[in-house]
């Protein structure tokens, strides 16, 4: 009898864990619909830039350019914030496509799905990225 509810109790148990699983995969591909969309934001926004240059049409056909000479040079011209931060959502999805997104590069550890909704592009968890801004805390001092 009891070893029946102990056995019943882990497969609670494992079932509420692969629920978890399905639940944060669902928000993991979520966050990669909003990635996408912010990339694709800071493309198109950096294309309104160039042409917004006085006397210039850069791309005046950009559907038929599409090359990767196109993509390099809008590459160059963002700017570097933004091409820094482009860069970080194009990692952010190649770590969801190898299902590798979420794991802290510290711990390993899973990195809390709220803390990744509210900032995909993070590679660390809370604990780690505290750790972190006090070891430089220490560094500067
Ligand atoms: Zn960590």
């Amino acid at each position: 009898m009891e070893k029946e509810q102990t056995i019943k109790r882990i497969k609670k148990t494992k079932t509420k864990k692969a629920k978890a699983r399905k639940v944060r995969e669902k928000k993991i591909q979520e966050i990669r619909k909003k990635l996408m969309a912010q990339r694709e934001a800071l493309l198109t926004g950096a294309v309104e830039a160039l042409n917004e240059l006085p006397g210039q049409t850069v791309f005046p056909d950009l559907g038929d350019q599409a090359s990767a000479e196109t993509d390099r040079s809008f590459m160059l011209r963002l700017k570097g914030r933004e091409q820094r931060l482009l860069k970080k959502i194009e990692d952010a999805i190649e770590r969801i496509d190898n299902g590798v997104f979420g794991i802290c590069d510290r711990c390993g550890e899973e990195i809390d799905i709220k803390r990744l909704e509210a900032r995909p592009v993070t590679t660390m968890c809370i604990e780690c990225k505290i750790q972190q801004e006090e070891e430089e805390k220490l560094m500067e001092m």
